[in-house]
């Protein structure tokens, strides 16, 4: 395949709006690919160069992106400035360029529809790939070279997916879909796939396999050391009463609240990042499936805390103060995501992790053991140290011990409890109800339950006291399907450094047309600004009501934000059937 071809599919993809549409024309492009394509194919359409999990990025900004399109068109840097204000796309700026110079001749005519698809994928990521001293200058000559091969909608396409901007309008579930739909011409394959993906969550490795062997090649999918296995989720139920007559027999474990991080550690020489302790293969994910081992250098040292050779571990990081042995606020975690001040930031707020779960060891996947045998085999591997500690469990049938222990959590100023069934494998995703999360509001006779994860889809420009913040409200949703739906214009409740925050976070993500993820959206939601959809916000409300201006058919009463949820993305909000079951749920 070339890259004119596949381009051409953007450019196709790029155009369509409805999901079946989009989902046949991946089948297409799938069905027209090797099983070696397949799997390129898979990160190339979702803007990336490799599995969504690894970092790899190409670490150039806008400033050295107009440079490239410059020297490659040989036009100047104040040209491609002005097109660009014009257009408003940097992408369009290559295209349109390209364009002119070949009339022009101004550079020789492109051997452009030549290019294979493996090869400028080769060619990217080694530009990708550079770093240390003149990285930067190889990196634009690269670029420059590669604009000069390839024809003007694959300049256009190259451009946006180098500068992290290709957004087709779909995201990895379509993919899956499409998967299906290349070999059935239906999505009936489609809950196998996800829960292959689920379990190794590299599209690419899923697709390639799938398209050599079939549904037989996913039954062999088990945990694999450095790919993330997608966390397991809480359900909500109402009771302990109603937990234990739909789990049985349960573990309850305290809800600490700080970050989800999987673990994954094996004792050998590994590619783990730099200034990662030698001899240690080391990753950390988070629910989020993005790597984060860089946050954590207490990861460095917990050698001595396990009895294994390889492990994946699912946890919890909590910052602690190591002189009470309390557990601080989850705020204090967020002091991690600075880069450079990790060191500092590590001195000053330790962490540690609480390990509730073991997914693989020694080169066994443990998914599909009962809870009962993860948790023995956790015992037996687990010392216990510095880092990693235990978390603590308590293993009932009875509604009453449940709330006790519930209570007591409370008391210690948790969040709750996290109650699970002991005879339940480990269920990837938010699937079955194998754990259910009991927090303070569950007691409550009225009102909400929880609170929701929402999406920001915009914002409005503020007026009367908050105009100076150039915000004044924003509009929320939550993913159904492959769309995302409004339920909340919220435009009160936060702190007036939390509207500064809010205001800058979106323009971050601002952009200039709705999202076609988006959907229909009355005018009077319309927001000023629209945001891609990347930022996931913590909202509680005192109710869910009927509503027939929400595309959600539902909105919140006396919605306030809780908190950013950094370590969630759109795919991790709370989904329209979650929200419908606390619609029922409320006031039970
Ligand atoms: P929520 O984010 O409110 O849906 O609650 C689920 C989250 O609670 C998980 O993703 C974990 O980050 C966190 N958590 C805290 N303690 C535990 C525990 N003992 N078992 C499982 N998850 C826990």
């Amino acid at each position: 395949m070339t890259f004119a071809t596949l381009s051409s599919f953007f450019a196709k993809l790029e155009g369509i709006t409805s999901r079946l549409a989009i989902t046949e024309v991946l089948a297409d492009l799938f069905s027209s690919a090797s099983s070696t394509e397949i799997a390129i194919l898979c990160y190339l359409s979702l803007g990336r160069l490799a599995p969504l999990y690894e970092p790899l990025e190409f670490q150039l900004a806008e400033k050295m992106i107009i440079r490239v399109i410059g020297q490659a068109f040989n036009v100047s840097e104040d040209r491609v400035r002005e097109t660009y204000k014009e257009v408003g796309d940097l992408g369009e700026v290559a295209e349109k360029l390209k364009v002119k110079s070949e009339k022009l001749k101004v550079i020789a005519t492109t051997r452009s529809s030549k290019l294979s698809m493996l090869e400028v994928y080769g060619r990217l990521r080694k530009i990708a790939e550079e770093n240390g001293e003149g990285s930067q200058q190889r990196k634009i000559e690269g670029l420059v070279l590669l604009l000069h091969e390839l024809d003007s909608v694959s300049c256009k396409y190259v451009v946006r997916m180098v500068l992290g901007r290709l957004r087709l309008g779909f995201s990895d579930v379509t993919i899956l879909d499409a998967l299906s739909w290349m070999k059935t011409g239906t999505k009936t394959l489609r809950p196998r796939l996800e829960q292959a993906y689920f379990v190794r969550a590299d599209i690419g490795a899923i697709a390639a396999l799938f398209k050599k062997k079939g549904v037989s090649g996913l039954s062999g999918i088990a945990a694999k050391l450095g790919v993330p296995v997608m966390p397991a989720l809480c359900q909500r139920l109402k009771s302990p009463q109603e937990m234990i007559a739909k789990m049985g027999r349960v573990a309850v474990e305290p809800k600490y609240d700080g970050q989800r991080v999987q673990i994954h550690w094996a004792k050998r020489k590994g590619q783990s990042a730099k200034g990662k302790a030698k001899g240690v293969f080391l990753r950390a994910f988070t629910r989020n499936l993005e790597e984060v081992s860089f946050m954590f250098p207490e990861l460095g040292r917990i050698t001595a805390d396990l009895s294994a050779r390889e492990v994946i571990l699912d946890s919890e990081a909590v910052s602690y103060d190591t002189s009470s042995g309390k557990i601080l606020p989850f705020q204090e975690i967020i002091t991690r995501k600075r880069k450079h001040a990790i060191l500092e930031a590590a001195a000053k707020v330790p962490l540690r992790f609480f390990v509730f779960d073991i997914l693989y060891k020694d080169g066994r996947s443990l998914l599909h053991l009962p809870l009962s045998n993860r948790a023995a085999l956790l015992e037996q591997t687990l010392a216990g140290g510095k880092v990693l500690m235990k978390t603590e469990r308590i293993v009932t049938e009875d509604p009453n011990v449940l709330r006790q222990f519930h209570a007591k959590q409370l008391t210690a100023g948790l969040e709750g409890a996290v109650v699970k069934k002991w005879n339940a494998p480990y269920s990837p995703g938010r699937r079955g109800w194998s754990w259910v999360k009991y927090k303070e509001a569950e007691e409550r006779t009225a009102g909400l339950s929880d609170t929701l994860d929402c999406v920001v889809m915009g914002y409005y420009r503020g007026r009367g006291k908050r105009a100076s913040f150039g915000i004044g409200g924003f509009l929320v949703g939550i993913p159904k399907g492959g769309h995302f739906v409004t339920i909340s214009k919220i435009g009160t409740g936060l702190s007036d450094e939390q509207w500064k925050e809010l205001r800058l976070r979106a323009d971050r993500l601002a952009v200039s047309d709705k999202p076609k993820e988006y959907g229909d959206i009355g005018k009077t939601l319309a927001p000023d600004i629209w945001t891609r959809p990347s930022l996931v916000v913590e909202i509680a409300a005192d109710n869910i009501t009927r509503s027939p201006v929400h595309s959600a058919g539902l909105a919140l009463r006396f919605p306030r934000l809780v908190r950013f949820r950094d370590d969630k993305g759109p795919g991790q909000a709370t989904t329209m059937a979650e929200v419908s079951t606390l619609y029922q749920l409320q006031g039970k």
